[in-house]
């Protein structure tokens, strides 16, 4: 019994040395590494980042890589840069440049920035740009972000491009309205084969190629498109708001002898002049939608069949309307804005539920009763006034007549043909 005692008190006593002298080894260790840490650790930040993630490079990517420290001399403090950048050439080599400068000029202690690239079907090229800032070197948590920003650039082949040239207009304006934004928040992230990511107010959503998608614009056979022409790029012209201005309005056609003869006559005065055109005959006369749009007129949506669109439910009219604007983005790839329902017929639910600007008249010509050339011209010069909307019907061929003669007479005195946006553009509406 005696024997065993004093045995384990021995014991105890050593234990309590070997775990005290443990504790002491450890805490110097501990003091050791930390304070070496401390000394290495821009080098390991550095060397962290010192080497571009390759596996999300295109193969021939060239690459511009830098990794420098700046000392900034009043404070000693110590900024670590690892930059790793595509090597693009004019505009979008600008664009990256000013993101890059922007990104360094926060002096960051730990400032990363990287990319990723792809390319799509041999004919899109998209780089996503992406910067990450970190606080204290010395801090516990050093690879701890303080701010990741990204920058996109997309190119069709050689050429910029954006998401109004993947999405139509609808889609974007659809996009922003589901996340609460705006259509400026919307960015194009990148175009992948299978379909285009989107950045919509910071979160990123994926568009899917789908074969019953009204919504891509873009030209190439992989992606689905209702586009079934080229696109006509309609240029933009200056207005000058200290000339008198009309803006004259044909509806229900198109109809494409009268049609023509209307289009003729202003291509002779440099005017333009606005369509409010019936679905179902844009679908039979394409060639006149497309020659409306190449003269530079406007074409709008009197919706598919002149329907009385109160009558049906506000779905039913949004779903009339948006089948009008996919049959003239499917004949043109451009948009339509605005709307005149048939008969001015429509309410405040309408209004709200329509994305297109509702476009009434200021004067009737009555074309439409009188279908007499000297009566249309006379009603006209009896009512219209500088920056009136004047409406007639190019479906009778009294009205193509009467509508030579009248742009005549106003360009004779002066007057500028505009579409119905040129005048709203020009008046502030
Ligand atoms: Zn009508």
């Amino acid at each position: 019994m005696e024997k065993l005692k004093r045995k384990r008190r021995v014991r105890i006593d050593r234990v309590l040395i070997l775990v005290g002298g443990c504790l002491l080894a450890l805490l110097l260790v501990v003091g050791a590494i930390t304070a070496l840490f401390k000394l290495i650790n821009p080098t390991l930040i550095a060397k962290e980042y010192s080497k571009p993630a390759l596996e999300i490079k295109l193969e021939d990517e060239k690459i511009d890589s830098e990794v420098f420290t700046k000392k900034n001399k009043e404070t000693g403090e110590k900024y670590i840069y690892a930059i790793h950048l595509p090597v693009l050439e004019g505009e979008a080599e600008t664009l990256m440049n000013t993101f890059v400068e922007g990104i360094k000029a926060e002096n960051a202690a730990v400032t990363h920035i990287d990319f990723a690239s792809n390319t799509a079907f041999s004919q899109y090229k998209s780089y996503v740009i992406t910067a990450t800032t970190y606080s204290d070197i010395e801090d516990k948590n050093p690879f701890n972000p303080i701010k990741t920003e990204e920058l996109y650039i997309n190119f069709d082949s050689e050429e910029l491009i954006d998401i109004e040239d993947c999405l139509r207009g609808k889609a974007i304006s659809n996009l922003a309205k589901k996340y609460e934004s705006d259509k400026e928040n919307v960015r194009l992230v990148n175009i992948q084969e299978n379909g285009v990511e989107v950045n919509v107010n910071g979160t990123k959503v994926f568009y899917t190629y789908n074969e019953n998608n009204t919504d891509f614009v873009m030209n190439n056979e992989n992606v689905p498109s209702i586009l079934k022409y080229e696109k006509i790029d309609v240029e933009k012209r200056e207005i000058d708001p200290s000339k008198p201005m009309i803006a004259f309005t044909f509806d229900d056609g198109p109809s494409p002898a009268n049609t023509k003869k209307i289009l003729d006559a202003l291509a002779k005065v440099g005017g333009r002049a606005t369509f409010f055109e019936l679905g179902y005959l844009m679908e039979n006369y394409p060639d006149t939608v497309r020659a409306i749009t190449e003269q530079g007129s406007e074409v709008a949506n009197h919706s598919y069949d002149h329907d009385w669109l109160t009558q049906k439910s506000v779905e039913a009219a949004v779903e009339d309307i948006q089948s009008v604007n996919d049959i003239f983005f499917s004949l043109t790839g451009n948009e339509i804005n605005l709307v005149r329902p048939p008969y001015g017929d429509y309410n405040s639910s309408l209004a709200q539920a329509f994305s297109e600007k509702i476009v009434m008249w200021d004067v009737d010509t009555r074309d439409w009763e009188s279908r007499d050339v000297d009566s249309i011209i006379s009603m006209t010069k009896k009512y219209a006034y500088d920056g009136a909307i004047v409406l007639f019907h190019d479906i009778y061929s009294t009205t193509a007549t009467a509508a030579v003669e009248l742009i005549k007479y106003y360009d004779s005195l002066g007057y500028q043909f505009v579409t119905v946006s040129e005048l709203y553009e020009v008046k502030g509406k």
